[in-house]
């Protein structure tokens, strides 16, 4: 973290995760799950990702390459079954209103994302994430943004952000979260996330929802604190 900067509402730029971070389950996760190679299979990839045997990008394209389902029966699940969280609306609300840029740096999809934040509520939103292709043939394709090992290289979008001159906060929880983690300004970590910055000397923000991230940077902004 640097701390010499005075933290303002010009210089900021929130980049968060999406899934386990905005949203209470990971949608991936869910979809291979219920419509894919099911918990068995969901494990033993996150076996061999965490063994670093396969890349995460290869393990996300097994897991939805095991998926035959329609979209349309996906998105009924999905909506039926994934809630974001209840912070994050006023959080957004929030960014928007005090013209501070909020972008979402997913290893997931697109498609996805904008089942739940696809509305004008969230206009002014930037969404970097991959594509999905459902097949009810050979199975889902994805498109990937990057050939990173992650799919999307969500670091690269932080430093070109301080490149620009802006202070930046990255929110996460999970593996594809590590390397923004590393480079980001400030950090707001749960669950694997939080326990990695602890092992590495990361500083960061322990948050259970939005409301956390919402209280400490309103404050702070307020106050007009020096970091
Ligand atoms: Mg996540």
């Amino acid at each position: 973290m640097n701390d010499t900067k005075s933290l303002t509402r010009n210089r900021m730029h929130i980049f968060s995760d999406f899934d386990g971070t905005i949203t209470e389950l990971d949608t991936l996760v869910f979809m291979s799950k219920t419509l894919g190679g099911g918990p068995q299979m969901v494990e033993a990839i996150g076996r061999l990702i965490r063994e670093g045997r396969i890349t995460l990008r290869d393990g996300i394209a097994a897991e939805m390459r095991s998926i035959r389902a329609s979209w349309d029966d996906a998105v009924a699940l999905l909506r039926e079954h994934v809630r974001i969280d209840a912070a994050f609306p006023p959080f957004a609300a929030w960014c928007r209103d005090e013209k501070i840029p909020l972008t979402i740096l997913s290893a997931g999809f697109r498609n996805v994302i904008e089942l739940f934040l696809a509305h004008d509520d969230y206009r002014h939103v930037d969404i970097r994430a991959n594509r999905l292709i459902p097949d009810t043939g050979s199975g889902w394709q994805c498109r990937f943004r990057d050939r990173t090992e992650f799919g999307h290289d969500k670091a690269a979008a932080i430093r070109e952000a301080q490149r620009r001159g802006q202070y930046a906060v990255f929110i996460g929880d999970g593996l594809s979260d590590r390397a923004p983690a590393e480079v980001a300004d400030e950090v707001f970590a749960k669950h694997s996330l939080a326990e990695y910055c602890a092992s590495k000397g990361i500083l960061c923000h322990e948050y259970t929802t939005f409301s956390d991230v919402h209280a400490e940077l309103q404050l702070r902004l307020t106050a007009g604190k020096t970091l």
